[in-house]
């Protein structure tokens, strides 16, 4: 339970302990994290033990390398038995990690392997930051050779609507920040445009970026790959975006996973740039991760960078996102997909053998 637990009210877990060693063991959940309780080095022995049942608020199901050890994947397994999917990528200057904040998700966006599941639960606060600081972990035990020994960016791009689990997602955050001192500039919290999340974000004391995931302007196409687009019209999402923009001084990254024949046409990225001019976004495409559940598949290559050149053209500020680790289904929902309907002796395979 520890990481269920606040971090603030540690001490309950530990009664008969004195006060510094509840600051110990925050420090080794949340500052310098240990993959298991036998290397929390200042803890007497049966404290130790004591604690490592309960250190993580799940096991690892799964867990796979690809791009020669840049990018790792994990299934962890809650103690109910709810998956979530966390992504590691490293880079030059930046080790990020893409996060999962609900289990299954209630959004039902067509091509997207989570929300085809359905919707199971909320992750906890403590459930969302674990991730975190299991990939921290994991790090100091593993570290990258050409990356940051530590997680530096944070993106909830995982499995679930973050702003659907508001208060848990603002609990995880603020232990982010506060407890384990990152920077709310480093993290990004992506919605599907859950208007009245978005709208609480605004007050919160945070910098925090907000990617809003778009995948149409016209609003009948939207509500084909994004049914919520039928509560909170797009519209009312744009205007989310802009007063968040304005309320915070920090850009706006709109989201478009580009689905072959049906949002990559030459309309939709004139009405894409029109609205990433009007409100100072940037753009950010993806080609579709073709899920098993859809014969939805992402457009060629050549049309792609058609697709960028007019947004280019029509004078969006536009990035090409890589699909990085999609040798392990490293998009939202698959590995998951893969764990449900694997066969058992691919199961033990390390390094994302098929
Ligand atoms: N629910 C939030 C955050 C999780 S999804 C949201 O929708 O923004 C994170 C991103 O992954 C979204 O932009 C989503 O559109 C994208 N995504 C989902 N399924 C995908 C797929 N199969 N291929 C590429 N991108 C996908
Ligand atoms: Fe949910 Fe985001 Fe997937 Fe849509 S894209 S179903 S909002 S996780």
């Amino acid at each position: 339970m520890l990481y269920l637990t606040e971090p603030e009210q540690l001490g309950e877990l530990l009664p008969n302990e004195p006060r510094y060693r509840t600051d110990q063991l925050r420090d080794w959940l949340y500052l310098t994290p240990v993959l298991s309780a036998q290397d929390m080095s200042n803890l007497p022995k049966p404290l130790r033990d004591h604690i490592e049942p309960d250190l993580w608020p799940f096991t690892v199901d799964i867990e796979q390398s690809a791009d020669s050890g840049q990018t790792v994947k994990w299934l962890f397994r809650c103690t109910d038995g709810s998956p979530i999917e966390s992504v590691l990528m490293g880079y030059a200057n930046r080790t990020t990690l893409c996060i999962s904040s609900q289990v299954g998700c209630a959004m039902g966006c067509t091509f997207c392997a989570t929300g085809q599941f359905g919707f199971d639960r909320h992750l906890d606060a403590g459930e969302i930051v674990a991730q975190v600081t299991y990939a921290n972990a994991y790090l100091a035990a593993t570290p990258m050779p050409h990356s940051p020994e530590r997680v530096t960016n944070i993106v909830f791009m995982g499995m679930g609507e973050p702003l659907a689990n508001y208060a848990h997602t603002i609990e995880s955050i603020r232990r982010m920040i506060d407890v384990m001192g990152m920077s709310a500039r480093s993290i990004t919290v992506s919605t599907v445009g859950f208007v009245p999340g978005m709208r609480k974000l605004i007050n919160e004391p945070w910098p925090l970026n907000l990617a809003v995931s778009l995948h149409s302007t016209i609003p009948s196409e939207r509500s084909k790959l994004v049914p919520i687009n039928d509560r909170y019209p797009i519209d009312d999402v744009i205007d989310a975006a802009e007063a968040y923009y304005v309320a915070k001084g920090r850009r706006i990254s709109l989201e478009w996973t580009l689905i072959s024949g049906e949002n990559d046409s030459d309309t939709e990225a004139v009405g894409l740039a029109r609205i990433a001019r009007k409100i100072k976004a940037h753009v950010n495409v993806i080609a579709l991760n073709p899920t098993p559940l859809s014969t939805d598949r992402p457009p060629d290559h050549d049309h792609v960078r058609r697709f960028i050149g007019t947004l280019k053209r029509e004078g969006a500020n536009v990035t090409l996102r890589d699909t990085r680790g999609q040798d392990i289904d490293a998009a939202c929902g698959q590995l998951r997909l893969r764990a449900q309907t694997r066969r058992p002796e691919t199961d033990t395979k390390p390094n994302g053998a098929p």
